[in-house]
């Protein structure tokens, strides 16, 4: 079996900084009640680890920020790396919270470029997920722009509106770039700002150099949009198998196959610990006596 660890992989510079962030706001204030607003970064793992720093996570998939917001009473509160609306920002300066903001800049970019098109009247236009974290800090900082989702989304406004075209940063290129033709041919006018960050790019860009894999292993949260866009994209690419799983410990070792080219990423939220654990498993692996699959070690995982 061959295996093939594909670069990059692991963190990016916003889940970087995030994490680096909210270990110092700990290491800083030992006495106070710290709270992540979300999951900081979207990998389970991570949120346990911060747990053993007493920071805790307030995540539940379907509230909103202020919901969730609303839930803390004191102490410092961790906006984390998708970023949050004005609105989340005022209203946790209004209840004395101290905010440690983990926004990453690719993220501030966004909404400063959207911010700039507002302020030049144009109709704001935005390719994103509902429900995804950056995707609502957008939506709730901006009071008049259309969500698309799909090509069946983008509205009929009529043909002499000034159109600002931007996206959620974790984006597949191949959905952006279908849906940006769609736009451009019902408005040819539309100025188009495409906003997939470098780290979610050029790891898409791998997925899609490798050479002949028979199967590919993308490693991270299910809830982790870059994550899922490895996999579509690998699929799209035609990787006959792609499997997504959160750690070694979910790994099928049925896959497995002598001859076998297996390939190994992971989405930007994915600890490279995580990762490594995958690739050294599979490098080591006996087909005559194979070994239990490892566990996670928690306490280790934001080492750096
Ligand atoms: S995936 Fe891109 S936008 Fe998101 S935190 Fe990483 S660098 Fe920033």
């Amino acid at each position: 079996m061959e295996v093939i660890p594909i670069a990059p992989r692991g963190f990016c510079k916003g889940v970087f900084n995030a994490i680096r962030l909210a270990k110092k706001t700990a290491l800083e204030n030992p006495q106070v009640k710290i709270t992540v607003l979300g999951q900081l970064v979207h990998n389970r793992y991570v949120s346990e680890a911060l747990k053993l720093l007493n920071i805790d996570t307030l995540d539940e998939p379907h509230a909103s920020r202020i919901e969730l917001l609303s839930k803390i009473k004191d102490g410092i509160v961790i906006f984390t790396a998708h970023g949050v609306s004005s609105s989340i920002r005022e209203e946790a300066l209004r209840r004395n919270l101290k905010i440690v903001d983990a926004t990453c800049d690719d993220v501030w970019n966004t909404h400063a470029l959207i911010k700039s098109a507002q302020n030049e009247g144009q109709t704001l236009f935005y390719i994103g997920k509902a429900g995804h974290p950056e995707t609502q800090g957008i939506m709730d900082s901006f009071s008049e722009i259309y969500l698309i989702e799909r090509t069946e989304d983008v509205p009929d406004i009529g043909k002499h509106h000034k159109i600002f075209v931007t996206n959620q940063t974790t984006m597949s290129k191949n959905d952006i770039e279908h849906i940006i033709h769609a736009i451009i041919k019902q408005y040819p006018q539309a100025h188009i700002a495409n906003e997939i960050c470098a780290a979610t790019r050029l790891r898409q860009q791998a997925v899609e150099r490798i050479p002949d894999a028979d199967a590919l292993i993308v490693v991270g949260d299910p809830r982790s949009n870059n994550t899922q866009m490895l996999v579509k994209i690998a699929t799209q690419h035609g990787i006959a198998n792609v499997h997504r799983i959160e750690s070694i410990e979910q790994l099928d070792t049925a896959l497995l196959k002598k001859n076998m080219r297996i390939a190994v990423t992971s989405g930007a939220s994915t600890p490279a610990k995580l990762t490594r654990q995958v690739i050294d498993y599979l490098n080591d692996y006996d087909f005559d006596h194979p070994a239990p699959l490892p566990r996670v070690d928690i306490t280790t995982l934001l080492d750096e």
